[in-house]
């Protein structure tokens, strides 16, 4: 990363040797030539009519697009005006021409220009352009007169190169002096909030801006106020983000489009779904682009809602969107996570093109349905057609070797990642090589791989030895794992609760007591599992103790009863799970209030027999639910999928896809 003070002052050195590579002049006759071609012209023109002023003819080959030639006349023209660098500079910024843009430039200084403030301008939008953002800076630096212009030049060009805090430093600075801020420095200040990654600090800033926006009177301009909405749904701020889109007067399609974006990325599906179809049937004048239908389908498939999927598959049919990739990857993921793997399958085959994301997205469709050998062959298939694998790529296929315990393959495919393709490991690759080896019981191979790591383990790394621990009842090592966990996450309760479960499984019954104080002493309270289920396009939503839905009653008989099957049939609900002190019959009522099972409930009073039941959890499926749902498609000859944080489990006639290995 370059860095802003360390530069040189004197700009234009005709030296270019800190150049970014990419704009190295490629070969050194290249940066000579339109001094040759000077020398050819100054040449044959000796004896030719005298041109007294080019400025016009330069102007019109700009526009023309033959800068070779206008460089060439600008070489001989002796007063070249304001208006023939304007043309110059833009020419140089189209072409994409770093020797070019280099010698207008010195041209330009060598003829007195070095202090015009419109030009300035133009040479920092064209240094943006050909992403040298270190010579836009420098060009800022020199310029003594700086117009409001010049100012929102150079915002937008640190902002666009990812300079978030450069950009606010200068932004500080403005407001500082007192340079007045016209409606384009609040929106370059914003982007440069949503650019940086520092959330707390910046939060903080976005909200300074927000005032300023307001007392400046810009709240009625519909693509500041965008901006604004977008660098809350960055931070995850989505109650501000409705609070700034619900006071605009005039919404646009991108406003619509932007609320939509941050309700499906801030995990408020229901809402994205409910704003798209206020967008489509109350504001018919807005038609949604490609990017509301990603964010769109991409809330039905966290709802693993099919019925809604599909209608916004025809839409998108309608609209001929269906050939955009980012789309198509959306539906494929959409129909592989409600369990209709065939007809994902159907879409990767009819595209005409694909391209990584495509092909990443139908690996963890196999990986998620526990087809993890198919996985790894269209992962082959991949490579063996030429295509890149991604660090996303990895991510995709050693999930999917997890979910169907092929341990030796994932861990070679880890090796090849950073070996044959050059691609470090990243916390989420750790992460899966840990999950594989630990639940294939090679725990003490796994701690090893988290010791040898080069990067930080962080919680997921931990979190991953941790719940292998308690597939296999290892007490030292979880122990270990959660002592980290404890560090780097105090507050989140799923960790305490996962040790409790392993020391109740070894039955260290102080050891739980112990761990359960611990819990309630901090005050933490687990998250709260939740279901949903979609009965004819409509989606409902279960939290685990439900007195909200109208059928409770209804659903609670149900669940008795089928519980009262199960004991006759020898199974037994367990209550080890409810880590409460409770007495057994207590326990047992807490199970059944799981919203799974309420949602299992549900779904077979409301759907007729030979539908599939489809239910989405937000944690993972915990084992009483489990062999609950197994029973049940045994004991009602129905089908029930159930997809869960970590991957789908298909229930048919009493057992699991999953092998019960999850
Ligand atoms: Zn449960
Ligand atoms: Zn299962």
């Amino acid at each position: 990363m370059w860095v802003l003070h360390s530069l040189s002052p004197q700009i234009i050195q005709p030296s270019i040797s800190f150049l970014p590579v990419k704009h190295r002049p490629s070969s050194s006759i290249n940066a000579q030539q339109p001094r040759n071609l000077i020398t050819n012209l100054q040449s044959s023109t000796k004896t030719s009519i005298e041109i007294t002023n080019k400025n016009p003819l330069i102007q019109s080959l700009c526009k023309k697009g033959d800068l070779k030639q206008a460089l060439q006349l600008l070489s001989s023209e002796p007063n070249p005006t304001q208006q023939t660098y304007e043309q110059l500079i833009l020419s140089c910024s189209i072409q994409k021409s770093f020797p070019d843009a280099f010698y207008v430039h010195r041209n330009l200084l060598n003829n007195g220009f070095d202090q015009d403030p419109f030009l300035a301008t133009k040479l920092i939008d064209m240094y943006s352009e050909l992403e040298c953002v270190d010579y836009a800076r420098q060009v800022f630096d020199k310029i003594p007169r700086r117009t409001i212009f010049v100012w929102n030049a150079i915002l937008r060009a640190l902002t666009l190169a990812g300079y978030g805090i450069e950009a606010l430093g200068l932004y500080r600075e403005m407001n500082r002096i007192g340079v007045p801020c016209d409606r384009f420095t609040h929106t370059y200040a914003l982007k440069a909030c949503v650019v940086t990654e520092s959330m707390t600090l910046l939060l903080k800033k976005g909200k300074e801006i927000h005032g300023r926006i307001l007392r400046h009177g810009y709240e009625t301009h519909v693509h500041i106020m965008t901006t604004l909405l977008d660098m809350y749904a960055k931070f995850g701020n989505v109650l501000y983000a409705s609070y700034v889109f619900d006071g605009m007067p005039g919404k646009n399609v991108v406003s619509w489009s932007a609320m939509i974006a941050c309700y499906a990325k801030n995990e408020r599906p229901f809402e994205a779904l409910n704003l798209f179809h206020e967008m489509v049937h109350e504001i018919s004048e807005f038609s949604p682009n490609s990017v509301t239908m990603v964010n769109v389908v991409q809330a039905c498939t966290v709802l693993a809602a099919l019925e809604q999927g599909k209608l916004m598959h025809c839409y998108i049919l309608r609209r001929n969107l269906d050939t955009i990739l980012p789309v198509t990857s959306a539906l494929i993921a959409l129909y592989a996570r409600c369990g209709k793997l065939e007809l994902a399958q159907k879409i990767f085959d009819q595209m005409d093109k694909r391209d990584v994301v495509s092909w990443n997205t139908l690996i963890s469709s196999y990986g998620i349905h526990g087809f993890g050998m198919k996985a790894v062959r269209i992962f082959q298939e991949m490579l063996n057609r030429g295509i890149k694998p991604t660090a996303i790529s990895f991510v995709s296929v050693l999930g999917a070797c997890s979910h169907a315990g092929l341990a030796d393959v994932g861990k070679r495919l880890f090796d090849s990642m950073v070996e044959q393709h050059g691609i470090s490991p990243s916390v989420e690759h750790y992460a899966s090589l840990v999950d594989l080896l630990g639940r294939a019981n090679r725990l003490y191979e796994a701690a090893k791989v988290i010791q040898g790591m080069k990067i930080e383990p962080g919680p997921k790394v931990w979190g991953s030895l941790l719940g292998s621990c308690k597939i296999h009842c290892n007490v030292e090592l979880a122990e270990r794992a959660s002592t980290q966990l404890f560090k780097l996450e105090p507050t989140n309760a799923g960790n305490y609760v996962l040790l409790a479960d392993i020391y109740a499984e070894a039955r260290l019954w102080d050891e739980v007591k112990r761990v359960k104080q611990l819990l309630e002493a901090q005050g933490l309270q687990k998250v709260s599992g939740r279901s949903w289920i979609e009965v004819r396009r409509k989606i409902y939503s279960f939290m685990s103790v439900d007195e909200l839905n109208p059928q409770i009653e209804q659903i609670h008989a149900l669940l008795v009863e089928l519980s009262g099957e199960m004991k006759l049939q020898g199974f037994f609900p367990q209550t080890k799970l409810v880590l409460y002190d409770l007495d057994e019959k207590e326990k047992e009522r807490i199970l059944l209030g799981h919203s799974e099972k309420l949602a299992v409930g549900f779904g077979l009073i409301n759907t007729s027999k030979g539908e599939t039941i489809r239910i989405t959890k937000n944690l993972r499926l915990c084992e009483d639910c489990h062999t609950m749902t197994k029973f049940i498609t045994k004991f009602t000859g129905r089908e029930i999928m159930v997809r869960d944080v970590n991957r789908i489990h298909h229930f048919r006639d009493g057992v699991c896809s999953c092998e019960d290995y999850w």
